[in-house]
């Protein structure tokens, strides 16, 4: 017998870690561990949930079933192992330092009982360590490490594994709630979750939109983007299912545009893999900065403008558009995330941590390497940096995503009667101009030229320029 450790991977098909060569037959099992609860939040649990009960559902149609504890890992998974005398234990390789900590206690207890332990390599194409610089070093430059990631073969999806090959269980213990893991409800209306969800927003998606992904990826209102990231996240699908099902998407592609818009969504899941690399090598940079400054950054700590940016009240339309747009589908455009880490960070002048503090309890795609990678990117500490002089202008960036206001008005009712041109211009309205259009929106709560300055003298004195 072999234990599986569902963890991120909550599917059955195209699962390195549940197929296995051996004969043994295997019992799946999930764990709800209350040190890896406490960086949870409720859109993320709400999604897994879902997605555990219809995992369990797969399992139970064949004869077997999910089991479902709840207490520290190593400790669960050794008590599992002895009662159903399995002499191994697989799983699928995690890459943050604390999931690598933690499977490195579960593989020690596991060894002291003589139970063998298979972690595989699933969550990416190309493993740490294996895209690299000529002199072996990882990249820190995303563009260098595209054209080895495009060029690289990869591996094609696996077939979920027989029923013949899952151990016959019923399983007593019901999923728990969400109130029993000690979590409230979420504020968002979170999306499906489940292995067959995520088949078909994938298939879905490629059979029309990636085309067109090109042109309208970076426009809010059209919803052109795939919104798989809730399911690479969580592993409701497996990465060389996505990769397969977009090449086949390349191979029927009518055009060169449509299979260039193809190859821009492929450098999307190469942005990934980035991140998970540079995650890898750089487990700190969940708390820390990846570029060093000759002095420390003077972020403020100003808890009243953090605030009014969490709820999505700056006065900035684009701004406030993408924020309540996080508390209403645990979800933001890239484009919109990319404006909002810019706003904090650069007008508001907060640190970025405060940011992905606050992502990573509302997101459902949350997961460190991108949320960090996105953050720090923003925020010009991280690898690939965009240059701390390069400031987003929250008006502009508005006026050229979301010309219509349509996305700005989706999300804040309070300007659902403004035109277009008031709305890009509420920073240069009166306050006459204000009350007559939107009396309930407010006024921007800084001024961005003002504040542009001052993030270029806070980077400059962190560069220690400011002191030559
Ligand atoms: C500040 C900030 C925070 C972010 N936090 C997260 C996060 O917690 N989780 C997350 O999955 N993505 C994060 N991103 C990246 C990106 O915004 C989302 O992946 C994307 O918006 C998800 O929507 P989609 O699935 O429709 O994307 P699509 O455009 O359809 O892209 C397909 C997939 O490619 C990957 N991808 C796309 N863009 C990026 C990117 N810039 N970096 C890394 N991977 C990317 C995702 O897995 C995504 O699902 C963040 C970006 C920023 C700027």
């Amino acid at each position: 017998m072999r234990l599986h450790w569902h963890r991120t991977d909550l599917r059955p098909s195209d699962n390195r870690a549940l197929v296995s060569p051996d004969a043994d037959p295997v019992l799946p099992v999930y764990v709800f561990d209350p040190k890896v609860l406490t960086h949870a939040a409720p859109p993320r649990m709400a999604f897994v949930l879902d997605s555990l009960d219809a995992l369990r559902e797969w399992y139970r149609a064949r004869e077997s079933d999910l089991l479902v504890v709840r207490g520290e890992a190593p400790a669960e998974l050794a008590r599992l192992a002895e009662k159903h005398d399995a002499d191994a234990v697989s799983w699928a390789q995690a890459y943050s330092g604390l999931g690598r900590r933690r499977d490195d206690r579960v593989r020690d207890r596991l060894a002291e009982m003589g139970v063998e332990t298979h972690t595989v390599h699933d969550h990416l194409h190309h493993e740490p360590g294996s895209i690299t610089t000529n002199d072996g070093d990882p990249y820190s430059v995303y563009s260098y490490f595209w054209k080895k990631w495009r060029d690289r073969e990869k591996a094609s999806s696996v077939p979920a594994p027989g029923a013949d090959r899952l151990a016959a269980t019923t399983a007593t213990t019901p999923l728990p709630t969400l109130a029993d893991l000690g979590f409230d409800d979420p504020e968002a209306t979170i999306p499906d979750g489940g292995y067959m969800t995520a088949r078909h927003r994938l298939n879905d998606f490629c059979d029309g939109p990636i085309y067109e992904y090109e042109e309208a990826r970076d426009d809010p209102a059209a919803a052109a983007t795939s919104r798989l990231s809730p399911h690479l996240t969580h592993g409701t699908v497996g990465v060389r299912t996505v990769h397969d099902r977009v090449v086949r998407a390349r191979e029927n592609a009518p055009d060169d545009a449509a299979r260039e818009a193809v190859e821009t969504f492929r450098g999307e899941l190469a942005w990934r893999e980035f991140y998970h690399h540079v995650l890898y090598f750089n487990p700190e940079v969940v708390t820390e900065n990846y570029r060093e400054y000759e002095h420390d950054i003077e972020w403020r700590d100003d808890p009243e403008t953090l605030q009014a940016w969490k709820d999505g009240e700056t006065g900035y339309p684009i701004v406030d558009a993408g924020m309540r747009q996080l508390r209403a589908e645990a979800y933001m455009h890239n484009r919109v995330r990319m404006i909002v880490a810019s706003f904090l960070t650069k007008d508001l002048l907060v640190d970025w941590r405060e940011g992905y503090d606050w992502f990573r309890q509302k997101l459902v795609d949350h997961n460190p390497a991108n949320d960090n990678g996105g953050w720090q990117w923003a925020a010009s500490t991280g690898t690939d940096a965009q240059p701390y002089f390069r400031i987003f202008n929250p008006m502009t960036q508005g006026e050229r995503h979301d010309p219509d206001a349509e996305y700005i008005r989706e999300y804040v009712p309070e300007l659902r009667g403004v035109d277009a041109d008031v709305i890009h211009g509420w920073h240069e309205c009166s306050e006459a101009e204000r009350e007559s259009a939107a009396p309930d929106y407010p006024a921007p709560i800084v001024d961005h030229s003002e504040r542009r300055e001052a993030a270029l003298e806070m980077f400059e004195r962190a560069r220690g320029e400011a002191d030559e």
